[in-house]
């Protein structure tokens, strides 16, 4: 049974089990910030590695890029960005709460209203011909909308004008497009290939919340997909399913996912395709996941600001063209609270009638793979602190002592751990030990000569 927890319990969970702790939290916490504890990082990280295996390493059509955070201003200038990455923003004149008109308008209707792309007037007209109240003080008395930039400004070097104007970067994607070039000469990629990257970007949201949902530093994962034009929308069509496949993958069911296809009257105007990957958050289906078909908008803006030709020669014709883009674009914190959600579960021992929490992560991803449990510390800690050391260069693996043998068992339950390596008396003996298997409980004792292949093989299975 997967529990439907709140995502009230879900940030409790993992604020007592560290894997996310609110941001800067002794000197009051900084609203919307949130820092990954020792389990949360693990978790973090097998997410990129597995993703960027997925995506690139393991990919015979893709390679890899990190990009700086820092880009020419110019780039977002070309991108759209300077003058497009705007949010309506407007303000309850009574309790000063702020709020993305789009958003208010989404929550009133319930999710039935789409004001994503609206305008200033649009916008106005249906918060006063359906009278939208401040959900947070009940009045009916706001601001005019304004538009909100949403890019993080700063300056390069030290004098403060408007000539070293330089922004933290709203998306990995750009630094992909600026050196599509340089990748294309020394890769000698042929179309179709992708250019995949990870990396921090920042947005200066209006709105943050629903805990890691929607923060004003993050993470992306994102594939530049290059493909000849009049193949896009068939190469659309595999990323989309490859995305699919890739959440199913990591254990997300199938019915906590959805497509939303954007309708063709609202797609940004350089795009000619857009779905968004919808996972069941605890508030309900919300994006997880942006894919668009980019055409050549982004290389035609960037050859046109720089000067630079950024056109494709095709070795077989000798035609020089700008390959059209597919853009999957994934948030890494967005991806750890669908998978968290989705493993997260309670459920009754039948041997004890105790209820057990249980993180049911796929293996691959768990933050640990194996924890090594002395059953009596005395006895048995130091052969157990040894075989810890051995498998650690093997697998992700943690000691632990605290305790008695079976809250032991219940804390690596708890946060996902696939296997528990027990030692005992017999141990020391028999040179074997017990591995306890998560989800069943079931336990096989295992010589100890064979334990790392056992627990590879295991893994792997
Ligand atoms: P939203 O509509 O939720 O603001 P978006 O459509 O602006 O998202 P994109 O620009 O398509 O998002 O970004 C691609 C992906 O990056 C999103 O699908 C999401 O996973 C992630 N992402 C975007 N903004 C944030 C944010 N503020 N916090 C966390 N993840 C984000």
């Amino acid at each position: 049974m997967i529990l439907s927890q709140t995502l009230e319990q879900l940030a409790n969970y993992c604020k007592q089990y560290g894997f996310v702790f609110p941001g800067s939290e002794i000197y009051g916490g900084l609203a919307n910030s949130w820092d990954y504890g020792p389990l949360g990082v693990q978790l973090k990280n097998n997410l990129k590695q597995t993703w960027w295996e997925s995506f690139v390493a393991n990919n015979p059509m893709n390679v890899g890029l990190d990009s700086g955070i820092l880009l020419h201003s110019d780039t977002w200038v070309a991108s759209g960005h300077v003058n497009g990455f705007q949010d309506p923003l407007l303000d309850c004149r009574v309790c000063k709460s702020r709020f993305r008109a789009d958003k208010l308008i989404e929550t009133h209707s319930k999710g039935t209203v789409d004001a994503d792309g609206w305008s200033i007037s649009e916008l106005t007209e249906y918060i006063q011909i359906h009278k939208l109240k401040c959900p947070v003080c009940g009045n009916m008395d706001f601001t005019e909308i304004r538009k909100f930039n949403l890019m993080f400004e700063t300056h390069m070097g030290v004098i403060e004008d408007q000539k070293n104007t330089i922004y933290l970067r709203p998306e990995t994607a750009q630094g992909i497009f600026l050196n599509f070039k340089n990748i294309q000469r020394t890769s000698r990629k042929k179309l179709p290939f992708g250019i995949g990257q990870i990396g921090k970007a920042f947005r200066n949201e209006i709105t943050p919340g629903n805990f890691v949902f929607r923060t004003r530093e993050f993470e992306q994962m994102e594939l530049e997909f290059f493909t000849v034009p009049g193949t896009e929308l068939d190469w659309f069509a595999y990323w989309k399913d490859f995305s699919r496949r890739f959440l199913i993958g990591l254990g997300i069911q199938e019915d906590h996912l959805k497509f939303y296809d954007h309708p063709q009257e609202k797609l940004s105007f350089y795009s000619n395709a857009t779905t968004d990957i919808l996972y069941q958050f605890p508030w309900g289906f919300d994006e997880l996941w942006g894919i668009a078909s980019r055409t050549d908008y982004d290389l035609k803006q960037h050859q046109k600001h720089s000067g630079e030709s950024l056109e494709y020669l095709d070795p077989e014709t000798n035609e020089k063209f700008l390959p059209y883009v597919i853009e999957p674009s994934l948030g890494v914190e967005r991806l750890f609270l669908a998978v968290l959600n989705d493993a997260l579960t309670e459920e009754m021992v039948p041997a004890t009638n105790e209820m057990r929490t249980l993180l049911k992560i796929d293996k691959r991803i768990a933050p640990y793979q194996v924890a090594i449990l002395p059953l009596i510390k005395k006895q048995h800690q130091e052969f157990s602190l040894d075989l810890y050391q051995t498998l650690l260069s093997k697998v992700n693996a943690v000691y632990d002592d605290t305790g008695n043998i079976g809250r032991r068992y219940r804390r690596q339950d708890a946060i996902g751990t696939p296997f528990c390596v027990t030692v005992d008396g017999a141990t020391l003996e028999e040179k074997s030990v017990t591995v306890r298997h998560r989800d069943t409980m079931v336990q096989d004792r295992v010589p100890i000569r064979e334990l790392a292949d056992y627990l590879n093989d295991q893994l792997k299975g």
